[in-house]
């Protein structure tokens, strides 16, 4: 077999989305897993809905979950340029080829007649489709056209009564009925390509293998199988990976969350577990292991167990997926990534100097195990910033109303006054010592603390929140929450 070549081939129109993340993944895990190349092209030449911006977002969002290209706009390669719109010269050469042996014609049909034609096959309940009418013109009717000021489009003459098969590497044998295909454009009158046509010059230009893009695309392959017969080209393989969906099963929306995966990116979660998670969208790793590595990735992927069936994205996999990374991430790489979200929620005014960014990476420390994704420190962050608590709720209320809680609180004090350093260690002895002094049981220690310290019921571990305030905080609070009894 030639060397493997594929392709992730975004429309920048907008963020780069969770599907196309997906399509851009197995392409670049298929690259590496068969030691073949991975090319990133931009296809811009929807030139309204297409930005500079988009793009950029698109590369920087791949980056970041750690895809890298051999061949692509921004690297460059043998085969560029790679942005459609500076290869509208290799379109055209392609167009004439088609021109000159028959296999496309200048179409000067108006909008109007199109619409008209379109509206006669619905009501008779057809698939509405271009019948053909420009398909034979004389010399005579293209001069009167022109004359008319009219500006052809340039179709692609779709061969009668032809099956068109594709042997989908993902899907299996699909056929599909030449005759339901109308002739469709493959150069608008502005002399910009459609998808169909420069997708298909650009495959067979840049000697792709293998295209594997969504199933959304499915139906536009007998249309590009069709141009490569016409010219006498190799038809790569095609796999066409398995649509994303809702939970409730309804095509993957807005309304299912976000698709853009800087929204996630900006939320907290790493990109190991987005990459992790998107993976198993449409592949069914071969065991039973779940959490998979780049690396762990590549070794274990092939198209074999790409799945037919739709894949769901479900918030909770996520969520699970990423709460296993966030556990296992440096505190430090966690606090960096709290910043902006603890600006935001306001319970840091700066950027943390030194000392600063230390605390915050022990603090982080204390709450990953808790967090889905960072931006979810802003739910904790609370039990650690302030000099002093409010009591929160009639049972945190009640539980210092225990007899035993002035004494508690009142050794508790001297304690951590007298304690040398504050650590996870000393603290548990200090805490383990009140209870023994006082003869009480571990929950009747706890529990005031834990109030007094935080104005709640629950909340982080008492030897890792203790440490982090210091004494004197914890001094302040202790008293400000015995005041509102
Ligand atoms: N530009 C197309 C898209 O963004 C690519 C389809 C393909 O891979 O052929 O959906």
């Amino acid at each position: 077999m030639s060397k493997v070549r594929v392709r992730y081939a975004p429309s920048p129109t907008g963020p780069q989305h969770i599907g196309g993340a997906r399509s851009a993944l197995f392409n670049f895990l298929y690259a590496r897993a068969t030691g073949g190349k991975f090319i990133l092209r931009i296809e811009d030449t929807d030139l309204e809905r297409s930005s500079r911006e988009s793009e950029q977002n698109i590369l920087t969002v791949l980056r970041w979950l750690g895809m890298t290209w051999d061949e692509g706009v921004d690297v460059g390669g043998p085969f560029g340029p790679y942005r459609q719109t500076e290869r509208l010269d290799t379109y055209r050469i392609y167009t004439q080829r088609l021109l000159e042996i028959g296999a496309a014609y200048h179409c000067y049909c108006s909008e109007e007649e199109l619409a008209a034609e379109r509206e006669e096959l619905i009501s008779r309940g057809e698939t509405p489709r271009y019948l053909g009418k420009c398909r034979n013109l004389t010399t005579e009717q293209i001069r009167e056209y022109e004359a008319q000021g009219r500006k052809p489009v340039v179709r692609f003459r779709v061969p009668e009564d032809h099956e068109i098969k594709v042997n989908d590497l993902v899907r299996g044998e699909v056929s599909f009925d030449s005759n339901l295909i109308g002739d469709f454009v493959i150069v608008k009158s502005d002399g910009i390509p459609t998808y169909n046509f420069a997708v298909v010059v650009d495959d067979t230009t840049m000697e792709i293998t293998h295209v594997l893009r969504g199933e959304e695309h499915l139906s536009n392959t007998p249309r590009q199988v069709l141009i490569y017969q016409a010219l006498n080209l190799p038809v790569p393989e095609f796999g066409h990976i398995s649509l994303i969906l809702g939970k409730d099963r309804s095509k993957m929306s807005k309304r299912h969350g976000s698709v853009s995966v800087a929204h996630y990116r900006e939320q907290g979660y790493l990109p190991e577990a987005i990459v992790n998670f998107i993976a198993l969208l449409g592949w069914a790793p071969p065991g039973e292991e779940e959490f998979f590595s780049m690396e762990e990735l590549i070794g274990a992927f092939g198209l074999d167990r790409a799945a037919k069936n739709p894949a769901v994205f479900d918030m909770d996999k996520l969520n699970y997926i990423s709460s296993h990374y966030i556990k296992k991430a440096e505190p430090s790489r966690l606090a960096e990534l709290a910043v902006p979200h603890l600006l935001e929620a306001g319970f840091l005014t700066e950027h943390p100097d030194t000392a600063g960014f230390k605390w915050l990476t022990r603090m982080m420390a204390a709450v990953q195990e808790y967090l889905a994704y960072v931006g979810q420190v802003a739910e904790y962050a609370r039990f650690f910033f302030g000099e002093e608590v409010t009591l929160q709720g009639s049972e945190a209320r009640e539980v210092l109303q225990g007899e035993q809680v002035p004494p508690v609180t009142e050794l508790f004090l001297k304690k951590l006054e007298e304690a040398a350093e504050l650590t996870p260690e000393t603290v548990k002895g200090i805490l383990k010592s009140v209870g023994k002094e006082l003869k009480l049981g571990g929950k009747q220690v706890f529990m005031p603390l834990r109030v007094a310290l935080t104005g709640e019921t629950q909340g982080p571990e008492l030897y890792n929140l203790i440490p982090l305030l210091g004494k004197e905080t914890a001094a302040n609070r202790v008293r400000s929450a015995m005041k509102q009894l």
